[in-house]
């Protein structure tokens, strides 16, 4: 059977208790949704969400981990805590937490196996800076990234890989359609071999999905999904796009 295909929205640091209405929208609007619909939000606010969500067909996530079960880290949040308050995918590596906390492609594999030790399902995101793009490096740039950040164990059951071009975030700005053909397409290819069921795992595109855009990205082959920023706290705009897929 194939993969359900995926509408994720990360909240980044974004939203508070109130902001949580946005899930009743959403719900309402999305009684038996098409596809599989989540919610990262901030990571306090998801106990709260998934309480909120009750019977509703919305998954709730996190957007980084710790990589060590428990201990001394100050600050940090692990994959079992975000398991025991209500959620079942993180997302790591986003272009912000390799830019603003230095992750490397290590630390993000490392997390991503100690999600999946945990039982939650490793969001992956890599992407290519506009310089790295202007160089022609694209294609080098995720291949080592997804070589580096995919860790050992990954199935298509437990890991989903976002491709989210760091210059396409925020900006308004997305490839053209080839281009993320292109980059999806190449994906694939590299999770051959490296990841069970290569075939069905998702592949995301993020950055800069809107409504009025998301129809003709996820007619692109090799796109099962889409990783949405700031078009993902209102329900309105979240709504339009899971009903394109
Ligand atoms: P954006 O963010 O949709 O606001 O561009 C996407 C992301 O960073 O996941």
């Amino acid at each position: 059977m194939a993969p359900r295909k995926l509408a994720a929205g990360n909240w980044k640091m974004n939203g508070d208790l109130a902001a949580l209405a946005e899930i009743d929208a959403l719900a309402e609007a999305h009684p038996e949704p098409g596809c599989e619909v989540l919610i990262c939000p901030p990571a306090l606010l998801v106990h709260p969400m998934k309480g909120r969500v009750g019977a509703h067909a919305i998954a709730v996530g996190g957007q980084d981990c710790h990589a060590r079960a428990s201990g001394a880290h100050t600050g940090d949040i692990s994959a079992a805590q975000l398991k025991d308050a209500g959620a079942d995918y993180v997302i790591l590596g986003h272009s912000e937490r390799r830019a603003d906390h230095g992750e490397t492609d290590a630390m993000v594999a490392a997390k991503a196996a100690a999600a999946h030790a945990a039982g939650l399902v490793a969001v992956i995101c890599v992407g290519e800076t506009e310089a790295q793009r202007d160089a022609g490096e694209t294609l080098a740039v995720i291949g080592a990234q997804l070589a580096g950040s995919i860790p050992a164990g990954a199935t298509a059951a437990n890991t989903v890989i976002a491709y989210e071009p760091v210059w396409a975030i925020g900006t308004g700005r997305t490839p053209t359609n080839d281009q993320i053909a292109e980059v999806h397409g190449f994906m694939r290819d590299q999770l051959g071999g490296r990841v069970g069921d290569s075939g069905n795992v998702r592949l995301l595109y993020g950055g800069s999905v809107k409504p009025g855009n998301a129809a003709e990205i996820f007619a692109i082959g090799d796109v099962d999904g889409a990783l949405v920023g700031g078009a993902s706290l209102k329900a309105a705009d979240f709504s339009g796009i899971i009903a394109a897929l």
